[in-house]
């Protein structure tokens, strides 16, 4: 079945921020505090399917107190990156490997499905028409955050009758603005962030919420970030809720490069993705396999694992240096960003800020 293609209204607003106040924001934009003048929405009705695509100005939404989304948190999301290239257009990266993740999350929360192709016009048209808010330079970046929301009023838990997809953007500046810092974890035995069977694979907020908590005790433990185990044995490491996790073993031109394997309970991250490519280009082996806590602990004690990062849109990849958990605690390596942890960090950026070719094609490229 072929779909209908959706044509866009377009209403752009009247009333841009001005060039200088888009300047003070994009000197110093942090992430996420910032929106453009812009967003995109389209929105779903049962019989009748995607309707009403707009561009349009950035405004509140309004929301009856009895809408479903508040109450049954039928709500899922995306996040990617557009980046200035170096000729000055801007290229959003692997546009289409979100929109397909859009959908599996999507099918998991019993939402319709949008067609990939109009998942990533919208993305287009939004960075099109706000193209002066991408940064202009190195790490500095455009985050979209493309999202799908319940939007029926009443109460009973049912899949609801009408949705609204939206794309906002933020520019982002840097995420390591003072080079790159390693971070501290603690391995939740706890909490878990999700079973076999829920919705561990799936981007939406309830996992975020659920994480919360688990967050708060692993701060109160001194550390940054939470490592989250399997649910059913809490021995085998997941993902660190927001971010996948690598681990390096061997070093130099022998080095092998192993991640956890997608058991249905993780999220299946497009940067671990790229990475297990880029990494395999560079000629290291790769793996995907279950990954013990007591084999990183013993890993990190003989010297066999040598470096250990994390990886996600926002931050591309994270050194791990120090690990925490209710049993004792122990540094990965010397606690420094490992060389292979910087070169494989600095192997995406430059594909995604096109100072590298793009053997796989993964940059869209927007005029
Ligand atoms: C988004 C996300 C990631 C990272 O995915 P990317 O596609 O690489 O940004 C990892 N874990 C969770 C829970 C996420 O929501």
């Amino acid at each position: 079945m072929t779909t209908p293609r959706i044509d866009f209204e377009l209403k752009p607003s009247a009333h841009p921020l001005s060039a200088a106040e888009r300047e003070t924001v994009l000197a110093d934009p942090g992430f996420g505090r910032h929106f453009t003048d812009h967003m995109v929405t389209i929105s779903w009705t049962e019989g009748r399917g995607w309707h009403d695509a707009q561009l349009r100005p950035y405004a509140p939404l309004e929301v009856h107190p009895s809408n479903m989304i508040l109450h049954y948190a039928q709500t899922i999301f995306e996040g990617l990156k557009a980046y200035r290239q170096p000729d000055g257009s801007v290229a959003t990266f692997r546009p289409d490997a979100n929109a397909r993740r859009f959908q599996n999350s999507a099918r998991r929360l019993a939402m319709p499905e949008l067609p990939v192709e109009t998942f990533v016009e919208a993305c287009d048209l939004l960075v099109r028409q706000d193209a002066d808010w991408v940064p202009g330079s190195g790490e500095e970046s455009l985050y979209l955050r493309p999202f799908m929301i319940a939007n029926e009023n009443g109460l009973g838990v049912r899949p609801a009758s009408e949705y609204l997809f939206i794309v906002i953007a933020s520019p982002a500046g840097a995420y390591f603005p003072r080079g790159v810092k390693p971070v501290s974890v603690w391995l939740s035995e706890e909490y878990v962030r999700a079973a076999p069977g829920g919705m561990g694979a799936a981007k939406t907020g309830g996992n975020y919420a659920g994480s919360l908590a688990a967050r708060a005790a692993a701060m109160e433990q001194g550390c940054d970030e939470v490592v989250w185990l399997d649910a059913v044995e809490r021995r085998y490491v997941e993902e660190m809720g927001g971010m996948n996790l690598y681990f390096v073993y061997g070093e130099g031109s022998d080095a092998r490069i192993v991640t956890p394997e997608l058991t249905g309970t993780l999220l299946p991250g497009i940067t671990r993705d790229s990475l297990l490519n880029i990494a395999q280009d560079m000629g290291f082996g790769t793996g995907e396999a279950r990954i013990s806590t007591d084999e990183w602990r013993t890993g990190n004690a003989d010297g066999t694992l040598t470096e250990v990062f994390a990886c996600g849109t926002a931050a591309v990849i994270t050194p791990v240096g120090e690990v925490k958990s209710a049993h004792g605690q122990w540094l990965v390596g010397d606690g420094e960003p490992g060389p292979i942890t910087k070169r494989l960090r600095e192997a995406l950026l430059a594909v995604q800020t096109g100072r590298a070719p793009d053997p796989h094609g993964w940059m869209h490229q927007l005029a």
